[in-house]
């Protein structure tokens, strides 16, 4: 995705601690149009599954998520941090945050996700794999099956996306970032 990686290294910011800064285009204020360049390409690699759900995590995940699943005409879940007092019979798993450094509980009703889901789990990062892995594990519970994840961007020199193939799973990512050392954003070469 050649107009992500020129944004990345137009707009991105490298963080101490392996962090990568997309707030102006991503994760606080976002571009719709690119937004919907990444949906396009996520249904290109994802066309031969049958996906009945878009599943995700809040809060960046929703945007490309949605976007996803209004072009392929499927809902989209996301899994919540906070449980609402409403919510019934739910599914629940904790999740390490790396930007936080700690853990927390998500959960997703289980009206919402059923063994008759395929699934695909968007997000905007993936670092070591931790949200994905709480949602592999909420599939599980669900006994929906996961059928691959898309992220926007693969930061390659954390091992999340080793961990989730190691599981079996599909790892579709659209910009690698190789380094963010000496505050230089290095990208993948494909
Ligand atoms: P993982 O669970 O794979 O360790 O980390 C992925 C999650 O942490 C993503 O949902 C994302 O919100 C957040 N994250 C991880 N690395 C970065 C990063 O470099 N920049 C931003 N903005 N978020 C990140």
């Amino acid at each position: 995705m050649k107009a992500l990686k020129e944004r990345i290294l137009k707009d991105g910011r490298s963080l101490p601690g392996g962090i990568l800064k997309v707030d102006s285009f991503i994760n606080h204020q976002m571009d719709p149009y690119l937004m919907r360049q990444v949906a396009v390409e996520f249904i290109r690699r994802f066309a031969s599954c049958n996906i009945t759900k878009i599943v995700t995590i809040e809060a960046s995940g929703i945007a490309p998520a949605v976007m996803v699943g209004l072009l392929m005409d499927v809902p989209v879940v996301f899994a919540k941090k906070k449980k609402p007092s409403t919510m019934g019979n739910m599914l629940s798993t904790t999740v390490f945050s790396f930007t936080k450094q700690k853990s927390y509980n998500v959960v997703v009703s289980k009206e919402y996700l059923t063994a008759d889901d395929r699934v695909i789990f968007i997000d905007d990062f993936l670092a070591n794999g931790n949200a994905a892995k709480g949602i592999v594990d909420l599939c599980q519970q669900a006994g929906a099956k996961l059928e691959g994840m898309g992220f926007i961007i693969e930061k390659s020199f954390q091992h999340g996306r080793r961990v989730l193939e190691e599981l079996g799973y599909r790892v579709e990512s659209l910009a690698v970032v190789d380094s963010l050392d000496n505050c230089q954003i290095k990208l993948k070469q494909e």
